[in-house]
């Protein structure tokens, strides 16, 4: 058994040395000294010795165990070095490459938009006011002067939770939520998100709103002329024409829709403008009396002006996007050109 051991140890030498990959290597070990290998074959001769011979022998065995681990180990070593080495000589960085573009996020139009006309808003003294967009009828159509059976509340065009509860279909109740809390004077722009049942190439069921409104003592249809015009022509150029056309809203009273020149023909006629030359932009009015009572404010003491206007329209026509749902499929090669 001693010499089938040191034959063993010589062989062992020999086939780890030889091994030229980690995986040949690998099987050399396990041929050697695993379970099924050489060397547990000679230690089965265990039990026939004599018990003086026994200690002695598997003395041996463990250091020619021993050294063959050592001899693996070493040669793992060296293996992984000269991988390492090929891999360094083989697979070299091109530092002359470009780098890989990384996209930069932009900002939504919507949000431009948004954020342009509000600026305006409050360089002419408006406070930015928000609501919530699950809201209760009261706020909604109530006090809006849109008692329960008036037709703008049809439910064609509302989302109702339950009898009492809506997806806003406009940002008008934050016009009544602003006036039970501030008491005249009073200036707000309040934008936001609305629902309506409505989906085509120019509705989408959900879209945006800006509303504004002011109340203070002595505010004429001039006042609601001038704040108008002066945003219009902020916004879309000093030399854009507007004009006011009587119009119905349940919730003032005069009302007025109001019209740009067309900003894509100049006012020729065109596709956009229906050959008209000019483009409806917002709804306006001055506040009916009975919402000031539902508010509870003085309507021989104060008047004032509201308007509203959809903002995905100011931002079709801001940018010339000819489909509406372009705004809301989030395709980034639209959005990155903002
Ligand atoms: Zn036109």
């Amino acid at each position: 058994m001693r010499e089938q051991l040191t034959e063993l140890l010589e062989q062992g030498r020999s086939a780890l040395m030889n091994a030229d990959s980690a995986e040949a290597l690998q099987q050399a070990r396990v041929a050697l000294l695993g379970k099924k290998g050489s060397m547990t074959g000679i230690m089965k001769g265990m039990g026939r010795m004599t018990a003086e011979e026994r200690p002695v022998i598997g003395a041996l065995a463990n250091r020619i165990k021993e050294e063959l681990e050592t001899l693996f180990e070493e040669r793992a070593a060296f293996i992984e070095e000269q991988e390492l080495q090929r891999r360094l000589a083989t697979e070299r960085i091109d530092v002359t490459l470009p780098g890989r573009t990384r996209f930069s996020g932009s900002r939504h139009p919507v949000t431009l938009v948004t954020e342009e006309i509000c600026d305006i808003f409050a360089s002419l003294g408006f406070g930015v006011e928000e609501g919530p967009e699950v809201e209760q009828d009261f706020y909604n159509f109530e006090a809006l002067n849109m008692p329960k059976d008036h037709p703008a509340r049809d439910m064609q065009d509302t989302f109702y939770i339950n009898d009492d509860v809506v997806l806003r279909t406009h940002t008008s109740p934050v016009q009544i939520r602003a006036m039970l809390k501030h008491a005249p004077p009073v200036r707000v722009i309040a934008p936001g998100t609305v629902y309506r049942r409505d989906s085509d190439i120019t509705h989408s069921p959900m879209f945006h709103q800006i509303e504004g409104f002011l109340v203070d003592r002595h505010i004429s249809f001039g006042d609601l002329k001038g704040i108008l015009t002066t945003f219009i022509t902020q916004y879309f150029g000093k030399n854009v024409g507007v004009r006011f056309r009587p119009s119905f809203f349940p919730f003032t009273e005069p009302s007025a829709e109001v019209d740009i020149q067309c900003v894509i023909c100049g006012g020729g006629g065109c596709r956009v403008c229906k050959k008209s030359g000019w483009l409806e932009i917002l709804g306006s009015g001055m506040i009916d009396p009975e919402v000031f009572r539902s508010v509870n404010y003085d309507s021989e003491k104060y008047s004032g002006f509201a308007f509203g206007m959809g903002i995905e329209r100011i931002a079709m026509l801001k940018y010339g996007v000819n489909d509406l749902r372009l705004f809301f499929e989030n395709d980034v090669r639209f959005l990155q050109q903002f």
